[in-house]
């Protein structure tokens, strides 16, 4: 793991991943593993020791949804999400591209106040139940405590 990553999950308070023996139990309960083979919180761990820059630019480090159940099973008391989220983080601040999911969710919650845009079949579906369409979110208060713009720039 890099000295500057390490350097930045101590000052947010989290565990160190050096500690992580590969056991595996992270994956075992990981919802997103389950749907996309590919994606392993274990091997992303040891990735981020290896300081194996190819995570931080790969999709792979935005798949996982926060459910948080791979920081409950840790054997060792780590918190790979909490390690996950520093690293996504961190991934932004070197300039690596976040995926266009990702930016287009963080455009929707600064423009909407919401993740999703109501559109298409949604936005059809509300319509037949007369609902009318949703009032404007003031998203002032968002960009005042969050410094989500700096992910889209
Ligand atoms: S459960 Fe913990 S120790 Fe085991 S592989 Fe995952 S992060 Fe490492
Ligand atoms: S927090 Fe992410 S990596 Fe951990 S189990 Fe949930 S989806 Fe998987």
């Amino acid at each position: 793991m890099s000295e500057e990553l390490r350097k930045i999950i101590l000052e947010k308070g989290g565990k160190i991943a050096g500690k992580c023996f590969q056991c595996g139990e992270c994956g075992s309960v990981c919802s997103i593993g389950y749907v996309k083979k590919d994606f392993s919180p274990r091997k992303i761990i040891y990735q981020l020791i290896l300081d194996d820059k190819s995570i931080l630019e790969s999709d792979m480090l935005w798949w996982c949804t926060a459910c948080y159940s791979c920081s409950e099973i840790c054997p060792m008391d780590l918190d790979p999400e909490g390690i996950f989220i520093v690293a996504r983080n961190h991934a932004s601040s070197l300039g690596y591209k976040v995926p266009a999911r990702i930016r287009s969710m963080i455009d929707s919650i600064l423009k909407e106040g919401m993740l999703l845009p109501v559109i298409g079949r949604a936005a059809k579906a509300r319509e037949s139940m007369k609902l009318g369409s949703l009032k404007k979110a003031d998203t002032s208060d968002i960009r005042k405590i969050t410094d989500l713009e700096r992910f889209i720039k």
